[in-house]
């Protein structure tokens, strides 16, 4: 095959390569994006959408059980069919990746379908071997944006086979409601699809090994979803670790380890191990190029997205730090700026982050503890319960809080975390305000429409200024 030859080649198909490749076609820049696997990546494919589908498909099933305290009433049990949940989730699938075709066509980006490898550099640029399904396929280059993404990380012993040890991509492509699943890993991949699966029905218990659930987030707000998860019947183990696990034909048998040092047996149908994810890193032709990566395997790049080789780039999960799709993006848009030869840089204050447990964790800027721990010595903390909220009252979903954290001296607002309906969605507004660097009182003086979820962020603020009016001021 004949050479092809591009001023930028982005490699993999993400939501941090696509986007970066799409802003790369926009900006006139020469662009083909290569992807072996999916459109979209692991985000529209196997991660961020398809695991949103199956969960509001989880949210409505629960809903429609608990209809009767607002007078409705339903003949019967609602029923599930997992195989038509599968093909509705498969169709919202679908419809996303085939428009990621259609806007990088639509922006003149070349999409070349195959396994991308890094050659030795020439003087005439990066060289690039491509694996497609007629042959091999070298591509020259001047810049390079590495988007290859993450997998799911495995333990020894626990081979993924997707039918008793499964991944989170096997977890949502089951067609029938396992009787017993143990998740393994309470961070929040593990704990928004065993929500979904005790929801519809699944017996859940969940092994971590650290004592506590979701690591990072704000402990008040974890809580709430530890506490919903006690209701639902979902067993946590924490300070528990997974040592093996053993086929008995009609189930599996887990053995873990428990905080004592004492081991126990647990019986299951379904091990889903979500104990984390790791980069996409090797066979890559990194070492060939001469792109350094760190111990674990991610690649090292500058707030620049730029490799310790000159025209390299990387971004997404590849890079680390909060592997999110959003992330990703951003980073996307920015890399492709600075091949145009803009001014641009990764600078962001707060990458905002959502759980989608029920209820939903969503936050954006410090913890408390992250607050002190950068020398924010006096805080002003304000938390506003849902349960005080007309329009929380009135959707008959009270569950939650809003919390605001400020610097007592300063005023300047620090962070924002909401457990609660919705919140996925309220996030944004504190995020802009941590981004312009507001102040609490800016919170709390803009007006926000009546009745609204969204009126808990202006009340915490209100509350941390002790002026709160829908609340007692302590
Ligand atoms: C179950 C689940 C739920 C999630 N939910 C959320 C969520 O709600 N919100 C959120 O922000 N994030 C979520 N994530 C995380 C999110 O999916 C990732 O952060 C995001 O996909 C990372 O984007 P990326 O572009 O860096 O990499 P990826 O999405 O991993 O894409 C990388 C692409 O590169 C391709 N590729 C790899 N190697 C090569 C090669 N050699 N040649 C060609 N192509 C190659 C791969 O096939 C893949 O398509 C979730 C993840 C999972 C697993």
């Amino acid at each position: 095959m004949a050479e092809q030859r591009f001023d930028a080649v982005v490699i993999g198909a993400g939501p941090g390569g696509y986007p970066a490749a799409i802003r790369l076609g926009q900006l006139k820049v020469k662009t083909a994006v290569i992807e072996r696997e999916y459109m979209g990546g692991v985000c529209l494919n196997v991660g961020c959408i398809p695991s949103k589908a199956v969960i509001h498909a989880g949210k409505m099933y629960e809903k429609l059980g608990h209809t009767e305290d607002i007078g409705i009433s339903i003949q019967g049990k609602p029923t599930l069919d997992m195989k038509k949940l599968q093909t509705w989730k498969g169709g919202v699938v679908n419809k996303l990746t085939s428009g990621v075709r259609t806007l990088l066509k639509g922006n003149g980006v070349e999409i070349i379908d195959g396994t991308a490898k890094l050659g030795k550099r020439t003087a005439e640029g990066h060289v690039i071997e491509v694996e497609t399904k007629t042959g091999t396929q070298t591509i020259i280059t001047k810049n390079i944006v590495l988007a290859t993404g993450s997998r799911p990380m495995e333990i020894p012993g626990f081979k993924v086979d997707q039918k008793r040890v499964i991944d989170s991509t096997g977890a949502l492509a089951l067609d029938a409601v396992p009787g017993r699943m143990i998740v393994i890993g309470g961070g929040y991949i593990g704990l928004e699809l065993g929500m979904v699966y005790a929801k519809f029905g699944t017996k859940v218990t969940v092994v971590e090994a650290t004592p506590g659930l979701l690591g990072t987030m704000d402990k008040d707000c974890v809580a709430v979803v530890a506490r919903k998860l006690k209701k639902m019947g979902v067993e946590v183990m924490l300070s528990t670790k997974a040592k093996s696990w053993e086929d008995k034909g009609d189930r599996a048998v887990l053995t873990v380890e428990l905080a004592d040092g004492k081991t126990a047996t647990i019986d299951t149908d379904k091990i889903l191990l979500s104990i984390g994810r790791r980069p996409n890193s090797e066979n890559l032709g990194l070492d060939v190029a001469g792109v350094t990566v760190d111990k674990r395997g991610f690649v090292v790049a500058d707030d620049h997205l730029k490799t310790n080789v000159a025209g390299i780039y990387a971004i997404g999960d590849l890079i680390g730090g909060m592997m999110l799709a959003h992330k990703a993006t951003k980073e996307g848009e920015v890399v492709a700026e600075i091949i145009a030869g803009h001014k641009a840089a990764f600078d962001v204050r707060t990458i905002p982050a959502v759980v989608f447990t029920d209820p939903e964790i969503a936050s954006t800027g410090l913890t408390e503890d992250e607050a002190k721990a950068k020398g924010h010595t006096e805080l002003k903390v304000g938390k506003f319960p849902f349960a005080a909220l007309g329009r929380a009252l009135s959707v008959n979903d009270t569950e939650g809080f809003c919390k605001v954290i400020g610097d007592a001296k300063t005023g300047e607002l620090l962070g924002v975390h909401i457990v609660g309906n919705g919140a996925s969605d309220l996030i944004s507004e504190s995020a802009l305000a941590i981004e312009m660097g507001a102040m609490v009182e800016d919170l709390r003086l803009t007006i926000h429409p009546h009745p609204t979820l969204s009126e808990a962020v202006m009340e915490a603020a209100a509350v941390a200024l002790g002026e709160a009016i829908h609340v007692i001021n302590r």
